[in-house]
């Protein structure tokens, strides 16, 4: 059946004409980051850091120098992700985008590691936790470009934007932060637009990412102000096929919106896909 499905998939990559991948943090549990929601996650063991981390960005907006003063004290929630290194299934879809195979990976993900692996076209859904951002024109810098110690020093946090004087927050969203506007832009241009989507280690439950998979079974008609749920889902597209890795079920299972769902670890089923396409492409 695991075969088979692998099979299966490798077929679908050969033949689809615009595929993408979505990624969540089940990918990188791999490379020694934990997840939120699996069994080990941070929020599964400490249900207290999830409402912690729901106050962050009032705070940003009511007092944005505390917001920075305590986040250079702080610890990280993954640890220390400067260490961290791409597994298996990174390099497996760097190396499918580098043969055509898939137009872009989609991440939640803020640790770096689909750059890192050489991925080229990666939107960064969450932000990346290297990167600060411009909150009025969403251009962003490499936190090492930003001495915010000595902005500290002098008192004068928060830092601010060299192009438009706006505030600098993390590229990291918080929860209830708005998905800056050019990373939803690109994001439902690939999605809109792909037959093929590669659902890989999310739960799928964390919005407005979560819809992602749902628009791009029902297309347009999911903007479609005028229809209900139960309407626009009669409607489903059947050219697009949407298939998940996950070492379990997720509503995206559940709710019918994949088409089916390889059980396993990305680490070790997306060599196996990619090493089916790579001895078929060319017909062998
Ligand atoms: P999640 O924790 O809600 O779900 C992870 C899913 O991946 C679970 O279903 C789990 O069973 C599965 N999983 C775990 N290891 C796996 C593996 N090796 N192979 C296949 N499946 C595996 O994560 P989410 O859906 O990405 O949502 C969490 C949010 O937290 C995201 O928005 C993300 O920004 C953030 N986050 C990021 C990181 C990171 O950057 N590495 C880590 C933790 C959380």
């Amino acid at each position: 059946m695991f075969d088979d499905l692998i099979t299966k998939t490798s077929d679908l990559l050969l033949a689809s004409r615009y595929a993408v991948a979505l990624t969540g943090a089940g990918i990188s549990t791999e490379s020694g980051i934990p997840d939120f929601r699996g069994p080990s996650g941070i929020w599964t063991k400490n249900p207290q850091a999830e409402k912690i981390a729901y106050k962050k960005y009032g705070q940003f907006l009511s007092d944005p120098a505390g917001y920075w003063s305590e986040a250079l004290e702080a610890e990280s929630l993954l640890g220390n992700l400067e260490g961290t290194a791409p597994n298996a299934g990174h390099y497996a879809l760097a190396e499918m985008e580098s043969l055509g195979f898939i137009k872009c990976v989609i991440t939640q993900n803020i640790d770096n590691l689909h750059i890192k692996a050489g991925t080229r076209n990666v939107i960064e859904y969450h932000g990346n936790v290297f990167k600060i951002r411009c909150i009025s024109c969403n251009r962003r810098y490499a936190k090492s470009e930003i001495d915010l110690e000595r902005l500290k020093n002098e008192k004068s946090l928060p830092p601010l934007c060299r192009y438009c004087n706006g505030i600098l927050k993390s590229d990291i969203v918080h929860f209830e932060e708005p998905i800056p506007e050019d990373v939803i832009r690109q994001s439902l241009q690939h999605v809109m637009r792909c037959d093929l989507m590669l659902i890989c280690g999310t739960s799928a439950l964390v919005y407005p990412f979560a819809e992602l998979p749902t628009i791009a079974r029902f297309g347009s008609r999911y903007f479609d102000s005028e229809l209900s749920a139960a309407e626009y889902s009669y409607h489903p597209k059947p050219s697009v096929k949407i298939v998940e890795i996950n070492k379990e079920p997720t509503t995206l299972t559940l709710q019918g919106i994949s088409d089916y769902i390889i059980i396993g670890k990305t680490g070790e089923v997306l060599p196996k896909i990619l090493e089916q396409i790579k001895t078929r492409r060319h017909g062998v």
